[in-house]
């Protein structure tokens, strides 16, 4: 914590802009758990001003907690704070949830209801209150057996952010897991894996593999007992459940001999990937120590699921993973998934500290193994000679350019004035644009320094509004990239994003 603290801090200073210092012992609560400490800098002075703010919100409507380092909390407000957060939990309890399930699979069909308007399972004694409300009835075993399917995805909500897999995609990240021989899944933010999984272990008798979700929407406690689900935050590494919560976490990571457990997850993409990478390493370590002997010097295996604009971020954060190239489809998402014309790219992509010559890719979706790099590549990639690696990105064929001495996207051309490739309706770096991440002039996003610092180092707005301002802009740090680039990448076809500046790496 210590060290990570260090290197956004001196990430953030001189530059003026705010930085994420992450997770601090005795650090305030919001109903999020522990907030984390940020700091924001301004030009010339050395020691910026630090402030507590929501791990898990990046917008302030969901939640409001903003606290200086240095403020003086009176205990009238500490005590209304704790009041505040106590009154912002869950209605139930998870085990009230599970003695609720229990009740509600001896209904008969006819008296399964679900409140769509709540997104909770009625028990008849419950009808009443909810009579105005749409609902579901006949809630069937197999529904209960997907509540993915059943609950609302929380798309809207920047703080959830829930894109579900695409059914093939989750076959394929299952079959994957079974086949590399591991019978654990700690599925952090997966509902659709867990889901598939525990679905399977409850109809097929010979089927091995268990799972454990540990996420934030509270709503899955519902259908899943203490031992398969965690209300969890994985940007604080908080157990809403308290120690009985992080114990079942522990007991799930300790291995038996033939036992083999992998970590699975795919954050929010807005998310900030310090914090993320900061709690998978608690994670890593849980398992760690629950390890006898062999297994010290090795890490947890996982697979980490993001954009593959976020390669750099996080192989900063774990120099042993690799990016597969592998697409990852998604249901509820327009562009993440395969359109009805053809192959639709998904920037999505599995990172991984197991070795990239283990993961199969699917032949039928194209994909091949160059035996030069040792990894399964997308149809498109090719392996380039002078760079002596499978270079592309995003799927498509890149070329190289001698100029740059590196392969770059097939719509790139090279601009002597920048000397370096772009496309070719780039506004050239003389005509004053700052760089996208920073804002300052003189680079562009890729050659940011602040990007390649070991923090999230932003330049604060100048308004009036400092407070709001300032959280605003920090929140959009990684989602900057992510906003500007995911988003893009999301809502547009490949058509409008060719019109479009294309400045990905
Ligand atoms: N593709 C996955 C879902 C990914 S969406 C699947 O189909 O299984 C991101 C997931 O992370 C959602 O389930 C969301 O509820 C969860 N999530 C969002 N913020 C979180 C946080 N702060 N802590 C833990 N989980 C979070
Ligand atoms: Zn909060
Ligand atoms: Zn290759
Ligand atoms: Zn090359
Ligand atoms: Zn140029």
């Amino acid at each position: 914590m210590a060290a990570d603290a260090e290197g956004v801090a001196a990430a953030g200073a001189g530059s003026g802009g705010l930085a994420l210092l992450g997770a601090v012992p005795g650090a305030p609560c919001c109903p999020h758990g522990p907030a984390l400490l940020f700091v924001k800098t301004s030009q010339g002075k050395d020691e910026g001003r630090r402030f507590y703010a929501c791990s898990a919100c990046r917008d302030r409507k969901d939640c409001k907690f903003f606290q200086w380092e240095d403020e003086k909390v009176s205990q009238t407000r500490l005590a209304a704070r704790e009041e505040y957060n106590g009154s912002h939990q869950p209605p139930c309890t998870h085990r009230q949830n599970v003695e609720r399930y229990k009740n509600f699979v001896l209904l008969p069909l006819s008296k399964r209801r679900f409140c769509q308007e709540c997104q909770q399972l009625l028990l008849p004694d419950e009808w009443e209150k909810h009579s105005s409300h749409q609902f579901l009835s006949d809630i069937s075993t197999a529904q209960l057996r997907s509540p993915s399917q059943l609950l609302y995805p929380l798309e809207n909500k920047k703080t959830n952010a829930q894109y579900l897999f695409a059914d093939r995609s989750c076959q394929f990240l299952l079959d994957l897991i079974i086949s590399l021989g591991f019978t654990r899944v700690l599925s952090v933010g997966t509902p659709r894996l867990h889901e598939m999984i525990q679905s399977k272990a409850s109809q097929e008798e010979d089927f091995r593999v268990r799972s454990l979700l540990l996420d934030i929407d509270f709503r899955y406690s519902q259908f899943y007992t203490e031992d398969e689900f965690c209300h969890y935050n994985m940007f604080n590494h908080y157990f809403f459940g308290g120690e009985a919560a992080h114990e079942t976490c522990r007991k799930f990571l300790h291995q038996e001999k033939d036992e083999r457990v992998i970590m699975v997850t795919d954050p929010p993409f807005g998310g900030l990937v310090e914090a993320l990478a900061s709690s998978f390493k608690k994670l890593m370590a849980m398992w760690k120590d629950t390890e006898k002997g062999d297994n010290k010097d090795r890490e947890m295996p996982t697979f980490w699921i993001f954009p593959y604009f976020f390669e750099s971020r996080i192989l900063e954060f774990f120099p042993s993973f690799s990016m597969m190239d592998y697409q990852v489809d998604y249901d509820n998402h327009a562009l993440y998934k395969h359109g009805k014309t053809g192959r639709r790219q998904s920037p999505v992509r599995i990172f991984t500290n197991l070795s990239p010559s283990v993961i199969v890719l699917p032949a039928e979706e194209g994909y091949r193994f160059c035996a030069i790099c040792q990894r399964y590549v997308s149809s498109g990639n090719h392996h380039c000679e002078i760079c002596n690696s499978c270079t592309s990105k995003d799927g498509r064929r890149w070329k190289h350019c001698a100029l740059c001495e590196r392969c770059v996207k097939p719509s790139w051309f090279h601009c002597n004035k920048c000397n370096c490739c772009a496309l070719e309706s780039h506004s050239c770096e003389k005509t004053n644009v700052g760089c996208f991440v920073c804002g300052k002039a003189g680079h562009k996003r890729s050659t940011c320094p602040s990007l390649n610092h070991s923090g999230t180092s932003l330049q604060a707005g100048k308004g009036r509004k400092r407070r709001q301002k300032t959280l605003k802009t920090l929140k959009r740090a990684e989602l900057g990239v992510c906003k500007r680039w995911a988003m893009k990448y999301a809502v547009f076809s490949r058509r409008k994003t060719k019109k479009k500046k294309d400045t990905t790496p």
